[in-house]
C-alpha cells in the first residue's frame, strides 16, 4: 500500500522534498507532517480538497476541526469582503464595533462568558486563561489531565502523548516533557490528573490545595472522548471548595456539541472558557471569556468598569495583568465569525444529524466485517477506534489497534477520503448526503482491503 501511495502521491513527494530546502521537515507545523510525507492540497471548496496529483477527497481533517462551515463558504467569504469594503480598511488598532457584537453572540451561546477577550489562536487563549487564574487566585501551580492538549508552551505541553510505560501509575501519572527543549523546571508546576477518575483527581488536588490556582480541562477529550457527567460535575464541586479557577478549554468543543460547546450539554458552568478554532470558521482566532470577577483582572482599569473620569484610573503596570496583541480582534475574523454563527444556527443541526449517519453506518460496517471497533464521539467530531472496550482516557487510547486504523486510513486515501492519519472525523455543514454515502461506500472497501473480508 505504500508503493501505491507513493505513486499516486508522487507531485506530493516532489514538492515536499523542495520544501524541505526551505522549512525544516518541509512543514511549518509539526503536525501537517506524517510518513512517509504529507499529501500537498492545492484546492478546496466545500467538503472537497484536491490535491498536486489532481485526486479529489471528500476531506475530514477540515483543518483540525476548524472549518466548521466547509471550505471557502460564499457566505463566509462575503463577509469578509463587505467588512473590508464597508470600513476601508483591515485593522484599525483600536476599538471597534465588531468586537462587541460579536462578543455578544458569543455570549447569547455561552453565557458563562460575562466578558471576554479575543486572541489569535487556541494556544494564546489558554495561555492567557492561566495568566488570569493565577492572578485571581494568586496560586501558581496549574493542573491538567494526561493526554488533554492546550497549546504548544512550557507549562501546557505536558504529558500530552507520554509513552504509556514512562508516565507512571494511573491514578497519579507523571508531568512528562513532549518536547525536546523545554525547561524541566516548569514541571513540577504542572500537575497531571486522571481523566475520567474521579477518586484520583479529588486526592491529588487536595494534595497541592495550597499551590494549585488553576484546573484546566477538555471536558471532551481531543474533542472526541467525553468525560463521565458525574466526572466534570465532580471537578467543578472539588475546584470550587478549594477555590481553584476551573477552566473548560473548548478550542475543539466549541460549536461542534452545539453552539452553547460541551458546558451546555453537559450543563456544567466553568470559571473560565477558551474557544478556538472553528469560532474563526478556518480564520484564526481564540477567546477566553467567563467570570466577571475574574476576567476583570485582565482590565486596564482599576475601580469601575464604566467611564466616568472621576471614579477610574488606570492601573500601574505592576497591578495589571498584561494582555496585548496586535491583531486581537481582527475585524475581518470577527465578520468571518459572525458569518459562521449565522450558518450555524441555521444548519447545525442538520451537520448532527448527517454525523449519526455517518458514524452509525460505520458501526454496522465494522459489525458487518466483525471488526473490533467503534466510533467515538459526541456532536460533529468522532473517531475510528479499533477496540471494543469503553474508551475513557488516554491510556485506554494507546491499547487500541493504532497500527491498523493507519492502514485503514491509507486505504481510504485512495478511495478519495481524507484526513491525517489516525486522527478525528470532523464534519462541516458542507458535506452533503451523498459525500456521507460516499465516504461509507469506501470505508466499506477499505475495511475488505485491510481485513481481507
Ligand atoms: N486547545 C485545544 C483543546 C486544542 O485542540 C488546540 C488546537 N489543537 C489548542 C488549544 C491550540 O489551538 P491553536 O492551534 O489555535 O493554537
Amino acid at each position: 500500500p505504500m508503493f501505491d501511495y507513493q505513486k499516486k502521491t508522487s507531485s506530493s513527494k516532489e514538492f515536499m522534498n523542495e520544501a524541505a530546502q526551505v522549512m525544516p521537515g518541509g512543514v511549518t507545523a509539526n503536525i501537517k507532517y506524517f510518513e512517509p510525507y504529507p499529501i500537498v492540497m492545492k484546492y478546496g471548496k466545500g467538503a472537497k480538497l484536491i490535491d498536486m496529483d489532481n485526486q479529489e477527497y471528500i476531506d475530514y481533517l477540515m483543518s483540525y476541526g476548524s472549518l466548521v462551515t466547509g471550505h471557502g463558504h460564499n457566505e463566509v467569504k462575503k463577509a469578509v469582503i463587505e467588512q473590508m469594503e464597508r470600513d476601508g480598511t483591515w485593522l484599525f488598532g483600536t476599538p471597534h464595533s465588531l468586537e462587541v457584537e460579536m462578543g455578544k453572540r458569543l455570549q447569547q451561546h455561552f453565557p458563562s462568558m460575562e466578558l471576554l477577550r479575543y486572541t489569535n489562536s487556541g494556544t494564546e487563549a489558554t495561555l492567557l486563561a492561566l495568566r488570569i487564574a493565577a492572578a485571581h487566585t494568586g496560586k501558581h501551580k496549574i493542573a491538567k489531565f494526561e493526554g488533554h492538549y492546550h497549546g504548544g508552551y512550557d507549562q501546557m505541553l505536558v504529558s500530552v502523548s507520554p509513552p504509556v510505560h514512562q508516565a507512571g501509575d494511573p491514578e497519579s501519572p507523571e508531568s512528562l516533557p513532549d518536547s525536546k527543549g523545554m525547561s524541566t523546571s516548569h514541571l513540577r508546576n504542572t500537575i497531571v490528573l486522571p481523566f475520567n477518575d474521579a477518586k484520583a483527581c479529588k486526592r491529588i488536588l487536595h494534595e497541592h490545595k495550597d499551590e494549585i490556582g488553576a484546573v484546566m480541562i477538555e471536558p471532551i477529550q481531543a474533542g472526541f472522548i467525553p468525560a463521565d457527567p458525574s466526572f466534570l460535575k465532580g471537578l467543578r464541586q472539588v475546584t470550587e471548595e478549594l477555590g481553584m479557577v476551573l477552566i473548560f478549554d473548548e478550542v475543539k468543543t466549541g460549536y461542534r456539541t452545539c453552539l452553547g460547546g460541551a458546558q451546555h450539554i453537559y450543563d456544567v458552568k466553568p470559571d473560565l472558557t477558551t474557544l478556538g478554532k472553528a469560532i474563526g470558521g478556518g480564520y484564526p482566532i481564540g477567546v477566553v471569556g467567563g467570570k466577571k470577577e475574574i476576567m476583570m483582572h485582565s482590565s486596564p482599569v482599576e475601580g469601575a468598569d464604566v467611564f466616568d473620569s472621576s471614579q477610574t484610573k488606570s492601573g500601574t503596570a505592576k497591578d495589571v495583568l498584561f494582555h496585548s496583541g496586535t491583531y486581537n480582534g481582527h475585524p475581518m475574523i470577527l465578520a468571518a465569525g459572525m458569518a459562521v454563527i449565522d450558518i450555524l444556527e441555521r444548519e447545525l443541526e442538520s451537520t448532527l444529524r448527517k454525523t449519526e449517519q455517518l458514524k452509525t453506518g460505520m458501526n454496522e460496517l465494522l459489525k458487518k466485517y466483525k471488526v473490533k471497533g467503534q466510533t467515538v464521539g459526541t456532536g460533529s467530531i468522532f473517531s475510528v477506534v479499533l477496540s471494543n472496550m469503553k474508551i475513557r482516557n488516554y491510556r485506554d487510547l494507546q491499547k487500541t489497534d493504532l497500527a491498523t486504523r493507519k492502514e485503514l486510513d491509507f486505504s481510504l486515501f485512495r478511495k478519495g477520503i481524507y484526513m491525517k492519519p489516525v486522527n478525528r472525523y470532523s464534519v462541516s455543514t458542507a458535506h452533503t448526503k451523498e459525500d456521507i454515502e460516499n465516504t461509507l461506500d469506501a470505508f466499506e472497501k477499505a475495511l475488505q482491503e485491510v481485513y481481507g473480508g
